[in-house]
């Protein structure tokens, strides 16, 4: 089933009104979650933010994104386009919600596999490992390639069980996300989503279906556990640890500076150093969460799975928490705690905090606007004071202004 681009009156108008909705972009094989990729030069058919009944090129054209692509269904819709495409010598792309941050689900002229549509979610109480008997286990997860985090997280809460997946919704739980980094706001308490990778159905390049574990493949099964989407194979399936639901405990500290000299702010050099010296116990608490450090404000948003009544959070944040309570050279706007009984009834915060940080359906531009990173932070940055000044010192604008979504992780 090859779908040439269609366009009527009535789709347009549902893209149109959810033009700048993440779950919505990624439902669509022509959208990505930045506008940036879906753009050649200056080609592409992005409509105008302010005034989305215009477009923003002259000339509309697919872009970067496949003038063909397979909206497939099934793992032989796979293999059949994979074999075609080695017939006919056609370079392939492999796209889901189209979040990737580089743009590798739009590559330019390929024929295009579409995994979007391969969204089935089981639950295995009891599970059984293809050929490997000591993979056999409990509450394991199954998710389609085309799942997303929200659904992800909804289905297997309604059988009283967490899965390790990333802070947003609309990231491709099973696609990109978990070939890739796979943090999220249980990788302190259960490690990283690849870590939890129990079986993958796979499609290989040569169109053959199989299911590979630790035992029966162990080197393809390790390279898709972090070695980046379409690397290696197609994936239709995951099959992933789970575990019994937490509540979830939140602690928000907002606060806009005084003042305009960032990089020699006192206020800011005292928050990070803060921060800093904090951060081995809040990890060894198995604090998670995500902070933003702008010139002109702070925003901190720590997270702790744990089943209690929000206790032990309080206690490893309080020194902190009383250190920023204190001041009186920046404006406090938050500095609050919160507990959600399930992930779930958490999803809304953290879904409102992507639409804010990091809006869908806009051009992502690098500094001075915004730039994202994540970083896995060495330990002893946190006890070297002189080496984290001298970075951010070095490179403001790419520490001062970045988000750095996963500080708290487990650093080595
Ligand atoms: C708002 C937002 C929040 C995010 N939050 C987090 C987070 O908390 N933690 C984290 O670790 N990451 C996070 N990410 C990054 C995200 O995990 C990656 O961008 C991920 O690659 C997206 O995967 P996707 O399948 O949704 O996107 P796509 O752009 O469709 O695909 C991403 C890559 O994976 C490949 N791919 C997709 N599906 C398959 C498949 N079935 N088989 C083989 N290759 C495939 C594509 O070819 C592409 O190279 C976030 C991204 C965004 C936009």
């Amino acid at each position: 089933m090859i779908i040439p681009p269609t366009t009527t009156s009535a789709a347009c108008d549902v893209v149109e009104g959810n033009y700048s909705d993440s779950i919505s972009r990624g439902s669509y094989y022509g959208q990505t979650y930045w506008l940036n990729w879906e753009a050649c030069g200056i080609s592409g058919c992005s409509l105008l933010e302010p005034d989305p009944e215009k477009t923003l090129f002259s000339t509309c054209s697919p872009g970067r994104l496949a003038p063909y692509y397979v909206a497939v269904r099934n793992v032989s819709h796979i293999s059949a386009a994979l074999l075609f495409a080695q017939v006919h010598n056609i370079h392939i792309s492999i796209k889901n919600t189209g979040h990737d941050f580089f743009g590798r689900s739009a590559v330019p002229d390929p024929l295009a596999i579409w995994t979007h549509n391969l969204n089935s979610l089981d639950f295995h109480r009891n599970f059984t490992a293809s050929d490997f008997p000591s993979a056999n286990g409990q509450n394991v997860g199954e998710m389609g390639a085309g799942v997303v985090g929200g659904d992800a997280y909804r289905f297997f809460n309604l059988h009283g069980m967490d899965i390790t997946g990333g802070y947003e919704e609309s990231v491709g739980i099973a696609g990109g996300f978990g070939q890739g980094g796979s943090v999220g706001d249980f990788t302190t308490t259960y490690s990283l989503m690849v870590d939890n990778a129990v079986e993958f159905e796979v499609v290989t390049a040569g169109g053959e279906v199989r299911v590979i574990n630790e035992c029966n493949d162990a080197e393809l099964f390790w390279a898709m556990r972090g070695g980046g989407g379409g690397t290696y194979a197609v994936l239709t399936k995951f099959r992933v640890q789970l575990y019994p639901s937490l509540p979830i405990h939140t602690y928000i500290f907002v606060a806009n500076f005084t003042g305009d000299n960032t990089t020699q702010s006192q206020t800011l050099r005292d928050i990070l150093t803060a921060h800093a010296n904090n951060q081995i116990e809040w990890s060894a608490q198995l604090v998670t969460g995500s902070v933003d450090y702008y010139p002109e404000k702070v925003s901190f948003g720590a997270v702790l799975p744990y089943g209690d009544d929000g206790s032990r959070l309080k206690s490893a944040t309080a020194a902190f928490f009383q250190f920023v309570n204190n001041r009186t050279d920046m404006v406090v706007v938050d500095n609050s705690y919160a507990s959600y009984a399930t992930y779930t009834d958490y999803l809304s915060v953290s879904a409102a905090d992507a639409r804010a940080t990091e809006p869908a359906g806009i051009f992502r531009y690098s500094p001075p606007d915004s730039c994202l990173a994540i970083f896995l932070l060495p330990r002893k940055l946190s006890t070297h004071l002189s080496k984290l000044w001298s970075m951010v010192s070095k490179r403001p604008e790419l520490y001062l202004l970045s988000r750095q979504p996963k500080w708290f992780s487990k650093s080595q």
